[in-house]
């Protein structure tokens, strides 16, 4: 048979994927045959009620976790196989917990960013330097850079995380409800930030709690439910009162918003008998 050779690496657009991942933690499934592709230049938000396996899985997308089922790859290659130094520069992931208990500046922390790119026991160089004060700027941690982490506020170290991740210059992004510290500024601030990166050709995944919030800034959502995808796609598609309610056990409406022009969501009640009762 003739035709072209088959194609065993990802598509370019498709850096991260992972394919039918199933975890298992205590005997118990967390996550089920559940298939991400994340794509370059696209903002992914990964939404679903507390203990729906966001965090478990986006462990499992950075590389942190392996899953008893299925794989992850990256440009093709199964991250299991790719040395964490290795796949550390192409891939960030800003934890949920950012809690530091050393005694390192800001600046000192984002620099770490940089150790995945430096030659093995090389030190920083003065263009590394530029890049973590960059990437200080970027997130809007700039002025904290002196002050040791383990002095700073729930959120000035959510930006410090950020910065950390952005010198990192990772081609994937992904982030574990990273405004969840933050003042109105300082989320309005990094999710227009997640914006350009994605602009830019940054693959970005974050996990968000404020549907409205991933409605407006995400080109996607991927909705968890009970470790499976209930669904993935654009917000108008996946943000709908029938869907919210079967993850949530919410009853809400969804409005179209001439202020952002997305889709809005306004809760309305508890809905006895449906969400996530486990
Ligand atoms: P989410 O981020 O969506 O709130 P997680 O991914 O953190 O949820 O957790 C998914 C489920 O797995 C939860 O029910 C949680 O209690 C459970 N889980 C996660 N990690 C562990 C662990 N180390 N030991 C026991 N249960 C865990
Ligand atoms: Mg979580």
């Amino acid at each position: 048979m003739t035709g072209p050779p088959p194609r065993h690496g990802a598509p370019d657009d498709l850096p991260l994927v992972a394919e039918e991942v199933s975890v298992v933690i205590d005997g118990r499934p967390v996550l089920v045959d559940v298939t991400v592709r994340v794509r370059t230049g696209e903002v992914m938000a990964l939404v679903g009620p507390n203990g729906a396996g966001k965090s478990t899985l986006l462990s499992v997308l950075a590389g942190l976790r392996r899953p008893e089922g299925g794989d992850v790859r990256l440009d093709g290659t199964p991250t299991r196989s790719l040395r964490p130094r290795v796949l550390a520069r192409s891939l960030a992931h800003v934890p949920q917990d950012t809690a530091l208990d050393f005694e390192f500046t800001s600046r000192q922390v984002v620099l770490l960013g940089r150790h995945p790119h430096l030659r093995r026991f090389a030190p920083v160089g003065p263009e590394d330097e530029r890049i973590a004060d960059q990437a200080l700027r970027d997130a809007g941690a700039d002025r904290w850079s002196d002050q040791e982490v383990t002095t700073l506020s729930g959120g000035e170290r959510q930006l410090v995380h950020i910065a950390k991740a952005l010198a990192q210059e990772p081609r994937v992004l992904l982030l574990d409800e990273p405004v969840a510290a933050l003042d109105l500024r300082h989320q309005l601030h990094v999710l227009r930030l997640l914006r350009e990166l994605a602009r830019r050709g940054t693959a970005v995944v974050a996990v968000l709690h404020d549907l409205n919030q991933a409605a407006r800034f995400c080109d996607r959502v991927a909705l968890l439910h009970q470790g499976g995808l209930l669904a993935d796609g654009p917000p108008e598609l996946t943000l709908t009162r029938e869907n919210i309610a079967v993850a949530y056990g919410v009853r809400v409406v969804v409005r179209h918003d001439p202020d952002t022009r997305s889709p809005r969501v306004v809760p309305l009640d508890i809905d006895e008998g449906s969400g996530d009762t486990r």
